[in-house]
């Protein structure tokens, strides 16, 4: 009942009221009230509290938090408001200021961008960002810029001789995950344009998901951005067998920590009727895949409903 009522909620705009009942009322009041407490600890219970009760009063108290002094409160409060967005009215200056005053290794920092990518100006979050770490290529240092170099002069040794893809290869493989976004976008780059590592890419996909899941993850993620370089929402597995002679299928999914939507993530080919969801735990999920976000740099995990390698 309550998804009829955000479906149509969202289909007829103007329809929304953003009233919670009674109960959740009260819930809020208490959630208010807790908020103010000087233990950092029962503040940051009471943001994420609030992501349950999508109302415009718990967005006006939810931007009060992203100004809280314990970073941690922040962070919980960021995420709370990317819940609750789409659902009642949350003022964006206040949380676009906060961001602007977050340092550059703080927790809040990415769930800030989260919840402005929810309320609208996503990219001007992320500009923010991008300036705070030094990201981006018009003022990057010369340590960068020799570094991109170095990645561009390796990807001319990967020749078709299986021999020698090793050590180019691998030294490339490696920067998919340096900290700096752009040298791991150019690495993914070089290993996707590149027809001769496909087959090595596979085999690591294919042999190291057990052992190493997250190695295996780059790897078919790189497959998926071969085949798929705008990021469609959806391959199926027909599609990639066609063109590449692998069968993986591809899905996108939104980072939890900053919103950033990752594309190519491969999953079981049934995964493509699961829901999922990304996730910074693996609680509630029934089967995961951890995913390295391609903006944030964060690993999550991409949680489903029920275990897609299973028949249902
Ligand atoms: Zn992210």
């Amino acid at each position: 009942m309550d998804r009829l009522k955000e479906l149509v909620e969202r289909v007829i705009p103007g329809k929304k009221e953003n009233k919670l009942n009674k109960l959740d009322e009260a819930h809020l009041a208490r959630q208010i009230r807790l908020a103010e407490s000087s233990d950092p600890g029962v503040r940051k219970r009471a943001a994420t509290e609030m992501a349950k009760l999508p109302s415009d009063e718990a967005g006006e108290a939810l931007v009060k938090l992203v100004k809280d002094r314990d970073p941690e409160v922040r962070a919980a409060a960021a995420y709370s408001i990317r819940d609750i967005a789409g659902k009642a009215r949350v003022p964006v200056t206040p949380v676009m200021d906060a961001l602007q005053l977050e340092q550059a290794d703080s927790p809040a920092l990415f769930p800030l961008v989260g919840a402005l990518r929810a309320l609208g100006p996503g990219v001007a979050a992320e500009r923010v960002v991008a300036e705070k770490l030094g990201w981006g290529m018009s003022r990057a240092k010369q340590a960068k810029i020799d570094q991109m170099i170095v990645l561009r002069e390796t990807a001319a040794e990967l020749t078709p001789h299986p021999v020698e893809v090793g050590p180019p290869f691998d030294a490339i493989f490696e920067q998919l995950t340096n900290e700096d976004p752009d040298i791991r976008a150019e690495a993914k780059d070089i290993l996707a344009e590149n027809r001769y590592v496909t087959r090595r890419l596979w085999s690591i996909y294919n042999e190291l998901m057990e052992q190493e899941p997250r190695r295996a993850m780059l790897a078919g993620r790189v497959i998926g951005h071969r085949l798929n370089p705008r990021g469609l929402p959806k391959v199926k597995s027909e599609v990639t067998m066609h063109k590449v002679g692998v069968p993986i299928a591809f899905v996108k999914c939104a980072c939890p920590y900053c919103g950033h939507e990752n594309p190519n993530i491969p999953v079981p080919s049934p995964g493509l009727d699961v829901p999922y969801r990304g996730t910074r735990d693996r609680q509630g999920t029934a089967f995961t895949l951890p995913v390295l976000c391609d903006f944030c740099g964060s690993w999550f995990y991409i949680g489903f409903e029920r275990d897609p390698r299973m028949p249902e």
